[in-house]
């Protein structure tokens, strides 16, 4: 599933564009504990995440499961405990206050669900989606040249030049996205960017994202809660207390009738440590619980309840298949 470590920590020269190889996110064992008042909630337990270039990641969870917090952490808001978070080449544990301020300005944009309320009410949507080339040195025939660009790519050229108090909840946040991605940063980091709109507008919103995503190019790590959402991207990232445990990929596939049909596969996630995490329906039907046996197959490892009556789970432990038998 996953490259291997040596080929993540290269960090070769690109051309000018002085951007390291390897995958533009890059999170192992990152660990992030919050301390309030004598409490400590580890919300981030040695969670591991690669995405690649120019991939869109959909991250589902239940709520508490550490979304928001590795968000924060990828965007450069917060900092981890221990670990590593490394986005295109910038080491998110060590940077220092000028890198910051440069990564958190050109290398990732953010969306978040009310992401439309940060929309400055007295300027025009291409206003908007200029001011942050304008902190960024961008002169001005190119700032409303990549204004206007930015809208069409979106699909809201029409509202260019009207406020966001004269724009539906939709195209509000269309234009806090052309504001996230309006110098062109590599990573796009949106937390529930849908959330408090109706499924027409999360629809057009959702659709806006992927355009960014192929028409910029800009890698996308979507945290959502709609199976909508997740339902229409290639891979899903599950994450449960703090690690990331399942993974869905999806491809089209022509079936025996020549139609083309989407096909799902659920993968559990192993880390880089080899751990895994069994499936609760797996082990409760088998009652699994403390330890397993387990024996290396030809093509596959089996993994046996302890206790068998025929004692098949009692040998074999040390790796070999042929004692089972
Ligand atoms: P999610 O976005 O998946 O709902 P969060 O990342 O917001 O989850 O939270 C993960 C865990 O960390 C939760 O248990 C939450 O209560 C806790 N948490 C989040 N932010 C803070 C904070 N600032 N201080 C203390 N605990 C926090
Ligand atoms: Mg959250």
């Amino acid at each position: 599933m996953t490259t291997s470590p040596a080929t993540t920590t290269r960090t070769r020269r690109r051309g000018d564009a002085g951007v390291p190889d390897g995958p533009d996110i890059l999170c192992d064992n990152l660990v992030r504990i919050y301390r309030a008042e004598g409490l400590e909630v580890v919300a981030l337990q040695g969670l591991d995440l690669e995405v690649q270039r120019g991939e869109l990641v959909a991250l589902v969870g239940a709520s508490g499961s550490g979304k928001s917090t590795l968000l924060g952490i990828l965007s450069g808001l917060d900092t981890p405990s221990a670990g590593l978070a490394r986005v295109s080449g910038h080491d998110l544990g060590s940077m220092a206050g000028r890198e910051r301020l440069e990564y958190r300005r050109r290398t990732v944009g953010f969306l978040f669900q009310q992401a439309a309320a940060n929309l400055l009410p007295y300027l025009t949507a291409a206003e908007n989606v200029e001011l942050p080339m304008l902190l960024a040195g961008v002169r001005a025939g190119e700032r409303a040249t990549r204004a206007r660009q930015t809208l069409e790519v979106l699909g809201i050229p029409d509202c260019a030049d009207r406020r966001p108090g004269q724009l539906s909840g939709g195209q509000q946040q269309r234009v806090a996205l052309g504001v996230a991605v309006a110098n062109r940063p590599r990573v796009l980091l949106a937390d529930e960017p849908t959330g408090e709109l109706d499924t027409r507008s999360s629809d057009e919103v959702f659709e806006a994202i992927r355009l960014a995503n192929t028409e910029f190019g800009t890698t996308v790590l979507v945290v959502t809660h709609d199976p909508l959402v997740s339902e229409q991207v290639a891979r899903t990232v599950g994450i449960r207390d703090g690690r990331t445990s399942t993974e869905v990929l999806r491809r089209d596939e022509v079936g025996a009738d020549g139609a083309v049909g989407r096909v799902a596969e659920e993968y559990a996630v192993l880390d880089r440590a080899g751990r895994l995490q069994l499936p609760k329906a797996f082990t409760a039907s088998l009652e699994m619980r403390d330890r397993v046996r387990l024996g290396l197959e030809p093509d596959h490892i089996a993994v046996w309840p302890t206790g068998q009556p025929d004692g098949a789970g009692e040998r074999g432990a040390d790796g070999s298949g042929e004692e089972r038998r």
